[in-house]
């Protein structure tokens, strides 16, 4: 058993009191009081008087969070300041005039009801009654309500007889002409202060005999084992041993380095908010970051890019709606990327949709929870980890497909040439005299690599073709290269069929920004299309030439020059579409896709596709490519 400082009488904003409950607690804590109860108002509904009063006062509208914001501050007031934290109301009905303190309830109750059934669901819930005595309001005196004097709130009082088995205690002090008929009559008594704002600190108050928790004070105070003082802050500071939240880079915190777990950055200015956040989370094991205001809080993301932030809206200079831009509209990815959660006095959806538009992960209304707040941040964080994870399978997936993707391309490519010049022979062989039976063996070849050239063609359909794609992954090629390996991929082709094929090239052309890849695929297909459409003794001639204009931007021409058959005048203009096949072409193989993906490869380059033809003679086809001048400056850069 101890002597008590307590003060069973306060009310948060939660109801009509200028302060909140995070601040109660520390100023309470700080000025050395062992226990306290946090009595909000609640009013009866019914009364138009109550109506009345309602407009002048406030009460708690929602019971269960306030009781549940309690329960979330008691553990930090005992960790903090070794202060007991009762949840109790009072319960103020404006018909009949009474105002009871419930001290340690469990769940909300009914005001709309006569102060008997009050005190029995008080007491139902193991709860003490105590009859409080609010003083009269000067308002009343001010407008020179007469009534409002004569009806103030001391039904209770004025009854005692009728209550004094019910009532646990009966609160004094406060109005002296109340001790006498209290404490004379040996009644239980308690002094409180009925605090509202800090200066109530200063009242009278009881000490009670008793052990730190609350059934022992509860019993205390039925017993009468108390004792009344006036309390001042100033004179009477007791030193109490103190818990301290460790501050970050705080050197007591014993220098226990949570390596490994999240960052969470806590802005708030409210710095009791912050501490109380600051200490649950530190409590399930994060590392923990503060700020007081925006520009604090911008500094500390970019120095620490923490995983998380808690950002509180209403700052000065600075503020979270700001705050939240700025960092998702950073340079670097990781800023960018971290999750918001934000808190903001203003309830409407409209807010709700504002601050989800500009980037937060998570919003919710104050007062908070600080229970939902934490579940929120670690379903962020799970969040998250899913998120990274789910991305990294991404990124091996699209590289090992890409990789498939090439190299059975690179297969199916190489299988094309040798099936074309196959067909081709056995064409050739069909025209000479043979045997039915060997006509009839060399039809099935024929038409078996024509069948297969045809699924090679559909196999190497342009899939991956995007015009973007190919703008993203463009870089600077020589080009000239990339031709000639073309080139050397028809010449063993070429010559079976008695096709002579030349290659030259202009001197020094620069390297032209181009996806290696596509153009390569472009070239060989004008390459394959003139070995197919030109007959043995031909010639296909392929040519790089530069053309740099007087100003930083000039021309690549690649073109493939064949004696073939070449194109009818009035095809010419068709033969890009997709599937559209000359009438000229005979039994040769194809799909008429083949120049199609030439003219969309050529497109995303930012190219051009030419073509110059005679029936019978030969066509030419020219890839025209931009490219920049090296010996020109860019006038960009001047
Ligand atoms: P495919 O060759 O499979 O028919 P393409 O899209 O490559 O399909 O060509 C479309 C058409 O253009 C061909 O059917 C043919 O009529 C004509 N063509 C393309 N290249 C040549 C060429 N070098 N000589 C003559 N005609 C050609």
């Amino acid at each position: 058993m101890q002597w008590l400082l307590a003060d069973l009488h306060i009310h948060s904003t939660f109801s009509d009191g200028t302060i909140r409950i995070e601040e109660i607690i520390k100023i309470y804590g700080e000025a050395g009081f062992d226990a306290i109860a946090i009595t909000d108002h609640l009013f009866d509904t019914q009364s138009p008087i109550s109506l009345r009063l309602r407009e002048e006062e406030k009460s708690v509208k929602d019971v269960e969070a306030y009781f549940h914001k309690i329960e979330e501050v008691s553990l930090w007031a005992k960790e903090s300041y070794d202060l007991l934290v009762i949840p109790g109301l009072e319960i103020c009905n404006l018909l009949e005039d009474y105002h009871i303190l419930g001290i340690d309830l469990k769940e909300p109750l009914n005001p709309n009801q006569d102060a008997m059934g009050v005190i029995n669901e008080i007491h139902r819930q193991g709860g003490l009654a105590i009859a409080s005595h609010p003083q009269l309001k000067l308002s009343y005196f001010l407008n020179g309500d007469n009534e409002s004097i004569q009806r103030h709130p001391l039904h209770l009082w004025k009854h005692r007889d009728r209550y004094v088995d019910k009532i646990d205690a009966w609160e004094i002090a406060n109005r002296e002409d109340l001790f006498g008929i209290v404490s004379l009559a040996g009644l239980p008594y308690v002094a409180n202060s009925d605090f509202h704002d800090r200066g109530h600190i200063s009242s009278w108050k009881s000490l009670i005999f008793a052990e730190k928790n609350k059934d022992s004070v509860k019993k205390a105070i039925s017993e009468r084992k108390l004792s009344l003082f006036f309390f001042n802050p100033n004179e009477a500071k007791k030193e109490l041993p103190r818990f301290q939240i460790p501050k970050e880079n705080d050197e007591s915190s014993g220098g226990s380095v949570q390596t490994g777990e999240e960052k969470i950055l806590i802005v708030d200015d409210e710095e009791e908010i912050v501490d109380l956040v600051a200490y649950h989370l530190k409590g399930k094991g994060y590392q923990t970051l503060t700020a007081y205001n925006g520009f604090e809080a911008l500094e500390k993301v970019q120095s620490e890019a923490p995983e998380v932030m808690i950002l509180d809206l209403m700052m000065p200079e600075l503020d979270g709606w700001e705050l939240c831009q700025i960092i998702r509209r950073h340079d670097n990815e990781a800023i960018r990327g971290i999750s918001i959660l934000m808190l903001s006095a203003r309830a409407m959806p409209e807010d709700r949709v504002h601050g989800l538009h500009l980037g937060a992960d998570e919003y919710l209304t104050k007062p908070i929870s600080v229970n939902e707040l934490i579940l929120r941040v670690e379903k962020l964080i799970e969040k998250r980890k899913i998120l990274g994870n789910l991305k990294g399978e991404m990124e091996l997936l699209r590289s090992t497909t890409q990789e498939k993707e090439a190299s059975l391309r690179k297969v199916v490519h190489d299988l094309k040439n040798p099936l074309i010049s196959m067909g081709a022979s056995a064409k050739r062989m069909l025209r000479r005299n043979q045997t039915e039976e060997d006509l009839n063996i060399l039809r099935i070849i024929y038409e078996s690599s024509l069948r297969l050239t045809r699924w090679v063609d559909e196999a190497l359909l342009p899939a991956g073709l995007s015009p973007q794609r190919i703008k993203d992954e463009m870089k600077d090629v020589l080009i000239q290269a990339v031709v000639e390996r073309a080139v050397d991929s028809i010449k063993d082709a070429a010559a079976e069929k008695g096709i002579e094929v030349h290659f030259s090239t202009s001197p020094c052309i620069p390297p032209i920004p181009c996806h290696e890849d596509w153009i390569l695929r472009a070239i060989e297909n004008l390459l394959a299309n003139a070995l197919k459409y030109t007959s043995g003794g031909g010639r296909i001639e392929v040519t790089v030439t530069s053309y740099l204009g007087w100003k930083e931007l000039g021309i690549v021409e690649i073109s493939v020059k064949d004696t073939g058959i070449g194109i009818l005048a009035e095809e010419v203009g068709k033969i890009f579409e997709p599937f559209y096949r000359g009438k000229n072409v005979d039994n040769e193989p194809g799909l008429g896709l083949g120049l199609s993906l030439v003219k969309e490869v050529v497109d995303a380059h930012g190219g051009r596709i030419l073509v110059q033809s005679e029936p019978k003679k030969g066509s030419t086809f020219s890839i025209l490519l931009p490219v920049k001048n090296p010996n020109e400056k860019d006038v960009t850069e001047v």
